[in-house]
């Protein structure tokens, strides 16, 4: 019977930040990471190759050590040093400001240790952002601008694979391959898990069970909460589309590398915002979600591009089953879309009409995505998100003209599932004891910063 003191499912940032603080302050404590993935060193899309997205039943875009983080642009989201607020997660509903500001810089120094750049951009205090503020406000949008390293893939990857080995060294262990498939109970507790790995199942027991699955785990999270009957509760879904632009339309806005736009919810419209803006070097991607639904993404690398790419999410109310409604809606526009992301000319998507490929080969902005099939997205929307859409395209537009350009693109869909919210106490535990929770999937954070913090915190719990 294979014991640990701590079992950890998901080697994404939450979870190796869990395990890297555990071991430091412990450095007897038997640590196993489980992960449905692959080592970091050995993740490659195939896309790259087939040239576009064959649906892979384990993604590794999303699933593998580092997490969504290994293919991300690694831009670490800090904080600006008088503000009481963070962007990416909600770890203020658990711990004081002066403690997250703590937790980041913490997280952030091993970032560095490993390789991020020491340099910080933007914030609310660059001249740009002062630039842009008023004008933003005038169009009923609050910019929202904080401090940032910009990593960029490549380094990210290096910096992970680093971490990785220096796990491997400390005594963590790490099984690969490994799909955990459910949690095991002893007493009332959590007391293990049960994993399926190359079609043989294992058993593994631990008194300390931490579900660090991120965004991709999010229906088995749902599963397994009730099944156990851990409460959780459903939240609004984020989701929308990826739009592409050439950097001139952006203009010296791109200096900010992240600036968030906002918009408040009206009666027509829900809450909207800008998110994970790719300047200069943009590339959108694809991603598949158990090989289910092809969903949309965006990264940077170092080759410039000439286009930006950003996500225009909208925080939308799809009832008690939103995850399975808006899967359903990505499943229409893949299907739509012979299986593939669906790119349109934004000029198409506000007259309501299919882009064809040969106006699309015609069009000024060429997408990055080259395996999008053009198409009409109209068709797998609900006309809410269709008037979300246009609407805060055109409030932007106000701020950086040619923002609504007819040759823009729209990429769809974009989905963010951290809408399913596991009830934590202060001790990020769940209502099982011995069964914890950590990063996106637990709808705790969304961002690599606030990801590894929610692991730094919580080992820091742990290793007491
Ligand atoms: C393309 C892309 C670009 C991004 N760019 C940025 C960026 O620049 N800056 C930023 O702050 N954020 C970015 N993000 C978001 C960021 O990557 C995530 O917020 C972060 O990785 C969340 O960390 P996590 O540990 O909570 O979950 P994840 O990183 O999602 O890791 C969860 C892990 O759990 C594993 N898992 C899930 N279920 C199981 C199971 N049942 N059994 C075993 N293993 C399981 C998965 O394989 C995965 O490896 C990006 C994401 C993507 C996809």
């Amino acid at each position: 019977m294979k014991k640990f003191d701590y079992i950890i499912i998901g080697a994404g940032p939450a979870g190796t930040f869990c395990a890297y603080k555990i071991i430091s302050d412990n450095p007897n404590a038997r640590v196993l990471i489980l992960d449905s993935g692959s080592p970091v060193e050995k993740r490659t899309c195939p896309a790259e190759i087939a040239g576009q997205c064959i649906h892979c039943k384990v993604c590794d875009i999303t699933h593998g050590f580092a997490g969504a983080g290994a293919f991300s642009d690694c831009k670490l989201s800090l904080y600006n040093p008088e503000d009481t607020t963070f962007v990416g997660g909600e770890l203020e509903d658990y711990r004081s400001t002066e403690k997250i500001k703590n937790l980041i810089d913490e997280v952030v120094s091993v970032y560095r240790k490993y390789g991020a750049p020491k340099n910080e951009e933007g914030g609310k205090d660059h001249p740009v952002a002062k630039k842009y503020a008023e004008p933003a406000k005038n169009a009923g949008l609050a910019l929202v601008t904080v401090p940032f390293i910009h990593t960029g893939t490549t380094l990210g990857r290096d910096l992970f694979y680093k971490i990785e080995q220096e796990l491997l060294e400390k005594g963590v262990s790490i099984e690969f391959y490994a799909n955990v498939k459910d949690i095991l109970l002893q007493d009332g507790k959590a007391s293990g898990v049960e994993y399926l790995k190359h079609k043989h199942k294992y058993k593994v027991f631990a008194p300390k069970v931490i579900l660090a699955t991120g965004r991709a785990g999010i229906s088995w999270n749902k599963e397994i909460c009730q099944k156990l009957v851990v409460k959780s509760h459903v939240g609004k879904i984020k989701m929308g589309v990826r739009y592409e632009v050439p950097d001139a339309v952006m203009g010296d806005i791109n200096q900010l590398y992240e600036p968030k736009f906002k918009a408040r919810a009206t009666k027509e419209t829900d809450a909207a915002l800008t998110f994970c803006h790719n300047p200069y070097c943009g590339s959108v991607v694809s991603e598949s979600y158990d090989g289910e639904i092809t969903l949309v993404n965006g990264h940077a690398d170092t080759e410039p591009t000439g286009r930006t790419n950003l996500a225009l999410l909208f925080k939308m109310d799809l009832g008690e089953n939103s995850i399975e409604v808006a899967k359903n809606m990505a499943k229409t526009i893949n299907l739509a879309a012979n299986g593939q992301v669906m790119v349109q000319r934004y000029g198409d998507f506000v007259r309501n009409l299919r882009t064809e490929p040969e106006h699309l080969a015609r069009n000024s902005v060429q997408p990055t995505l080259k395996a999008a099939y053009p198409s009409n997205l109209q068709w797998g929307m609900t006309p809410r998100l269709v008037n979300n859409i246009i609407t805060f395209v055109n409030q932007i537009d106000k701020v950086l003209p040619g923002f609504a350009g007819p040759d823009n693109l729209l990429y769809g869909l974009e989905m963010k599932f951290s809408n399913f919210i596991i009830e934590l106490d202060q001790n990020l535990m769940t209502s099982l004891p011995g069964l914890y929770a950590i990063g996106d999937g637990a709808g705790l954070t969304n961002g690599l910063i606030q990801a590894s913090a929610s692991g730094w915190l919580l080992g820091e719990i742990l290793a007491k």
